[in-house]
């Protein structure tokens, strides 16, 4: 027997307490419409197969919305307790598979949902400003321009770096302006 069967860990988790921790995360300082803003919105009724999701009407501009309407959890199969639960083992830096397994679901699912969750965080994330000395890391010249520095002092840097940066889309900016003394 493994341990999926025997602990089902989301059967454990209460729905009612995960859209409330949505709601306390999405709108600390209380619900406010998320198409114009306005706080004046009144509760609405719950959604008709999710018994908590809380529905609300804005007073200000007549939009409806509920708790997750415009995250990245709106429009998904998965209970919520699911998405809170694939946050928390992605938090303790399980793979894809290992969640698969905890949660019961396939592979793909996995992936497809921690790709929603990183996207989702990542969009709250202020952007990063560079400031002072800035470093790339793992710059290396491309093979063929080893060879041929007349084509690429033709094309000019800028444009061997630009190729290179669609080859090299993960290449890591690191922000200098506080350098340690060491
Ligand atoms: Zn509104």
């Amino acid at each position: 027997m493994t341990a999926p069967d025997l602990v089902d860990l989301s059967a454990l988790i209460d729905d009612a307490k995960c859209f409330a921790l949505v709601r306390r995360h999405r709108w600390p300082e209380g619900v406010c419409c998320p198409a114009c803003g306005s706080g004046s919105v009144v509760r609405d009724g719950f959604d008709e197969t999710q018994p908590h999701r809380q529905r609300y009407r804005c007073k200000a501009c007549a939009g409806r919305f509920d708790d997750l309407t415009g995250t990245v959890l709106a429009g998904h199969h998965q209970p919520l307790r699911v998405w809170v639960l694939c946050l928390y083992l992605m938090g303790l830096n399980l793979s894809n598979r290992q969640i698969a397994q905890e949660l019961g679901l396939s592979g793909s699912d996995v992936q497809l949902m921690t790709e929603q969750l990183r996207h989702g965080l990542a969009v709250k994330l202020p952007a990063v400003r560079l400031e002072g000395e800035v470093e790339i890391d793992e710059v290396y010249v491309v093979a063929g321009h080893k060879g041929n520095p007349a084509a690429v002092a033709k094309g000019g840097a800028s444009a061997a770096v630009a190729g290179w940066r669609e080859r090299r889309v993960a290449a890591r900016w690191r922000r200098t302006s506080r350098r340690s003394s060491a």
